[in-house]
């Protein structure tokens, strides 16, 4: 066991003794994640040479560029392999049942990297976020840490970052790889609606799927490159999603018509295929064409709540303010050059801003108190709505609160919103007859899609 990993306290970024780890367990706070001498992010207790740094799947693709940007800056990223009937094992066996699903998927895919794939503590890394607030989701990165120092797996690095800071606690030196994440996330959410919205409609079965993997690749290639001036680096990135645009319009498709499904709901659950049991993909069989709330907009709802803090905290004049709207300009800035290359593709699926959301949000749940995915998904099923979609599902692990309360208030959205049909749909990894409950909701949709007041775009 290396000194440097076992004699550090609980200092937040998930690693330190069983004994730390207990203490930090209530009071886990934002603080920077460590990497390795020869990377951005340096630190004198952890030192990531030589390890394997896994991410979980949140979803696929986004890993997959993420994984890719952590290489720019000399680390060994890797996705976590797909999940399994393993990873429910493992996952049940080293959780207590009060954890959420998305816990227990993310630790059982973590446990088989030791227990299957054999790989050595020593020689590994974790990347699990966390975030602040009433959700059970701040305290994962602690309750890791102390199964794996309960295991004797002390050895094992899991770094942590969190929402508090806008996901920008990753070490003073990290700003270099900020920004090729965050654009790791903008290019995701495209290659992600491409697929969506061209799917469907594919002749043949697969290849928009391949097409999809085929794009992540080749925009890997040019976020995983070291040393890229930030100005060069998005204009290569622009060339790679113009490649790939020209890719998916090369794709065979059937014309026809589709109810529209927008799918909001927990972040994990949601963008997680195995976690909900690949819900789109039953959508698309039953005959639907599913619009799917992306990466991005969690990352500008953090940027949001930071700005509500500072105004709360009367800190709107002050260097660490300065320093987030100069942030967030940037990210805006970078955001737009890569979605303009699809302006004319997304016409009609254009994205919603967070502040439009909070306020659809607003006559349906408390102004201080409601907070996350489920404002995000009550205000992203009413601007589907008025995007002419046909229907909304919102996918939550069961047990989570965001789904228990958006289930209280959709009646009423969906009364006032021309009876749009709105479902959340529950997963806990024991599903019962899906494809009927799918086909059910595409019935009403189809009804709806009939009568609605609304058109698309
Ligand atoms: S949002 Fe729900 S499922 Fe996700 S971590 Fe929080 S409580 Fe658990």
């Amino acid at each position: 066991m290396s000194s440097t990993t076992r004699n550090q306290g609980a200092n937040g970024n998930g690693h330190g003794s069983s004994q730390a780890a207990h203490e930090a367990f209530p009071r886990l706070s934002p603080s920077a994640a460590r990497g390795a001498d020869s990377s951005p992010l340096v630190s004198a207790d952890v030192d990531l040479t030589g390890r394997e740094l896994y991410i979980p799947q949140m979803p696929y693709g986004g890993s997959f560029l993420l994984a890719a940007a952590l290489r720019s800056i000399g680390l060994d990223a890797k996705v976590t392999p797909d999940s399994d009937a393993r990873t429910l094992e493992l996952g049940g066996r080293y959780t207590s049942g009060d954890e959420c699903y998305p816990q227990k998927v993310v630790m059982g895919d973590f446990m088989k990297l030791i227990e299957d794939e054999g790989i050595d503590p020593g020689k590994l890394a974790l990347l699990l976020p966390t975030a602040n607030g009433p959700c059970r989701f701040g305290q994962y990165a602690a309750l890791q840490r102390r199964l794996m120092d309960d295991l004797g797996y002390e050895d094992v690095v899991i770094l942590s970052i969190t929402s508090a800071d806008g996901y920008a606690g990753i070490g003073e030196h990290a700003q270099e790889l900020i920004r090729t994440a965050w654009r790791t996330v903008v290019a995701n959410d495209i290659l992600m609606k491409l697929l969506l919205k061209t799917r469907p409609y594919e002749v043949n079965p697969g290849q928009t799927d391949e097409v999809y993997q085929k794009g992540l690749e080749q925009v890997a290639a040019v976020v995983s490159r070291p040393q890229v001036a930030h100005g060069k680096r998005l204009d290569e990135l622009k060339e790679a999603l113009r490649r790939v645009k020209d890719d998916f319009a090369a794709i065979p498709v059937r014309d026809e018509e589709r109810p529209l499904i927008g799918v909001v709901g927990e972040i994990f659950c949601r963008l997680n295929t195995f976690s909900n049991d690949e819900l789109i993909r039953r959508i698309e069989a039953e005959g639907g064409e599913c619009w799917l709330a992306g990466v991005g907009e969690w990352l500008w709802y953090t940027n949001e709540e930071r700005f509500r803090r500072f105004r709360e905290e009367k800190r709107r004049v002050s260097k660490e303010w300065l320093k987030h709207w100069i942030t967030t300009r940037v990210q805006h800035r970078d955001e737009h050059a890569l979605m303009t290359v699809f302006e004319d593709v997304f016409r009609g699926y254009e994205e919603p801003e967070v502040p439009e959301l909070l306020e659809y949000s607003r006559p349906y749940l408390p102004h201080s108190g409601a907070m996350g995915e489920m404002v995000l998904s009550t205000g992203g099923a009413i601007y589907l709505h008025h995007k002419g979609a046909d229907g909304v599902v919102d996918i939550s692990p069961f047990s989570c609160m965001n789904g228990i309360v958006t289930e209280a208030v959709y009646p009423r959205v969906s009364r006032e919103h021309d009876d749009m049909p709105i479902r959340v749909f529950y997963f806990d990894g024991t599903q019962g007859d899906l494809d009927r409950d799918v086909g059910i909701f595409l019935e009403l949709a189809q009804t709806y899609k009939r009568r609605k007041k609304v058109q698309r775009a």
